[in-house]
């Protein structure tokens, strides 16, 4: 008997209406002769307004305290899907995601995933249920709530698949699959009928929030093939696996923008070992994430050096960069929010040259400036004031003629 997983992102329950519409999908798929296991995430909207109410009650939750909070999302939607399948005539089940088996390290509010013991699920799939387990969260080894960071119903449902050796997992959500470029900003956009795990993971690092990188990552590393598709309709979505020989032949698959960044510089930075390190070590103990790094090339014994941080972070990030650019006697700190990070990525770019100058060009005739530049194998990205951010993307969505590589299906 095929043992399926399917998740269901926070629009695909985020009604009365759409939870039922779920639970007839889950009955459906189990009387197609499959074992089924669902992964549910919090109703649309629940994980921000619990984000927002910490908020009110305390400048600074506690991390532990955070993740007991947002948990309950998650715990709400299970319990009410599985009595809209038990609703229906079907039999299902809700489990937490310790009850799931789903076991973390400490690290409260972006825990990994350190094992799954599946026992109970298996147990209870044997007993023909429709097993409805909680994404997103797990549990330290000494029983304490833990979350996988925003999106993590995602990973839940590959760690799941990868455990149970699934014969299939699919990720259901409000757009018909993977887009060449998000198609709320670009509504050109096409779905692509697959794509390789490397392009994903590029595209979900740089701001494609279709699905969570951590999540793809842990495909890639297990071998977990998945399919993104919609919830709403039965259209075939977009397969992600290992790369084939043919993928090469596309140059871009997708356009990715990642809004609210800052740049920082700093000016004149004295040419010598360690400067770099004082900035970053500094930056990295207080839990800022640091995007893209340039430094320029050495003038005079000085160098520039910017990067890219959330624009949340800018205010603290400024606060503590003050005293270490007079300690290694720097000019000066010059920072500003209100920046957007644009990224082109695809496995073809190994193999075709110029994909960069047709990336600058285009932007040049759109007369926007480019910031910074950042290059990887498989991507390039650029940092553009962040009100050019869908302009740009559209643009360059039509540069790289991307509406021929997908499929008419949307
Ligand atoms: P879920 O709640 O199902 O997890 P998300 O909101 O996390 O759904 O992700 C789906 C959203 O991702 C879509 O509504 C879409 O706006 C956005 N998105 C961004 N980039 C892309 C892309 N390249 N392809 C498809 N969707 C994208
Ligand atoms: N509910 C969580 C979030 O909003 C997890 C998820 O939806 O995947 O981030
Ligand atoms: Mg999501």
């Amino acid at each position: 008997m095929r043992l399926i997983v399917q998740k269901y992102g926070g629009t695909s329950v985020g009604n009365p209406e759409r939870i039922r519409n779920v639970a007839e999908r889950l009955i459906e798929t189990q009387k197609e002769g499959c074992r089924v296991v669902a992964v549910i995430s919090a109703m649309a909207g629940v994980t921000d307004n619990l984000l927002k109410l910490a908020g009110e009650v305390s400048p600074k939750p506690s991390e532990r305290e955070m993740d007991a909070l947002l948990a309950t999302g998650e715990q709400a939607a299970i319990a009410l899907t599985a009595m809209a399948v038990n609703a229906l005539g079907g039999r299902a089940i809700s489990l937490t995601g310790a009850q799931a088996g789903v076991l973390t390290d400490r690290i409260h509010t972006k825990a990994k995933i350190a094992n799954i013991s599946p026992k109970q699920i298996y147990e209870l799939l044997s007993d023909d249920y429709i097993v409805v387990v909680a994404g997103f969260q797990g549990q330290t080894p000494e029983g304490a709530t833990t979350t996988l960071g925003r999106g993590g119903s995602d990973l839940t449902a590959i760690a799941l698949a990868g455990a149970l050796g699934a014969d299939a997992c699919e990720i259901y959500t409000d757009v018909d699959g993977v887009f060449t470029c998000d198609p709320r900003v670009v509504p050109e956009a096409l779905k692509l009928d697959e794509i390789a795990y490397d392009e994903l993971l590029e595209m979900a690092g740089a701001g494609s929030k279709v699905m969570q990188s951590r999540a793809v990552e842990f495909a890639k590393k297990f071998g977990v093939p998945f399919e993104v598709r919609s919830s709403f309709n039965r259209k075939a979505g977009t397969v992600a696996k290992e790369e084939t020989a043919s993928m090469e032949d596309v140059v871009i698959r997708g356009v990715s923008i990642e809004r609210k960044q800052a740049k920082v510089t700093l000016d004149d930075v004295p040419d010598m070992p360690g400067a770099a390190s004082r900035i970053f070590t500094a930056v990295s103990a207080a839990n800022i994430l640091v995007d893209m790094i340039v430094q320029s090339a050495s003038d005079r014994n000085t160098t520039d050096i910017s990067f890219t941080i959330h624009e949340g972070d800018l205010p603290r990030a400024e606060e503590l960069l003050a005293p270490i650019v007079k300690a290694i006697g720097a000019r000066r700190l010059i920072s500003h929010g209100g920046v957007a990070k644009l990224s082109v990525v695809g496995i073809g770019m190994r193999s075709h040259s110029g994909v960069a100058a047709r990336l600058f060009d285009c932007l040049g005739q759109g007369n926007i400036n480019i910031e910074l530049i950042s290059t990887s194998e498989i991507k390039i990205a650029v940092v553009i004031a962040e009100k050019d951010a869908d302009r740009a993307a559209q643009l360059t969505h039509a540069a790289f003629g991307l509406a021929r590589y997908g499929t008419s299906t949307r």
